[in-house]
């Protein structure tokens, strides 16, 4: 199964849980910040996303959308 997602970076608080829970190491730290002086996550294009969910299910800021293709 293969994925994507959408990381609404206003939304993003850092607590990075979804780095460390996606199994394909798919999202990572940026050095950017959102409007409320956080560093959003963002994807890595290196990485592929299974579309398993598990990024959005943990996010307590409901700041990531999933899609599969
Ligand atoms: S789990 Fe949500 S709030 Fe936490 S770093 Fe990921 S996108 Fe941001
Ligand atoms: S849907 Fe799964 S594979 Fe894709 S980014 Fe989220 S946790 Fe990682």
């Amino acid at each position: 199964m293969k994925g994507y997602i959408l990381i609404k970076k206003e939304l993003c608080k850092e607590c990075q849980l979804c780095v460390h829970f996606c199994p394909k190491g798919h999202i990572m730290p940026s050095k950017e910040y959102n409007a409320q002086g956080y560093h959003p996550v963002c994807v890595d294009e290196t990485k592929e996303c299974n579309g398993c969910a598990i990024c959005a299910t943990m996010c307590p800021e409901v700041a990531i959308e999933v899609y599969r293709e």
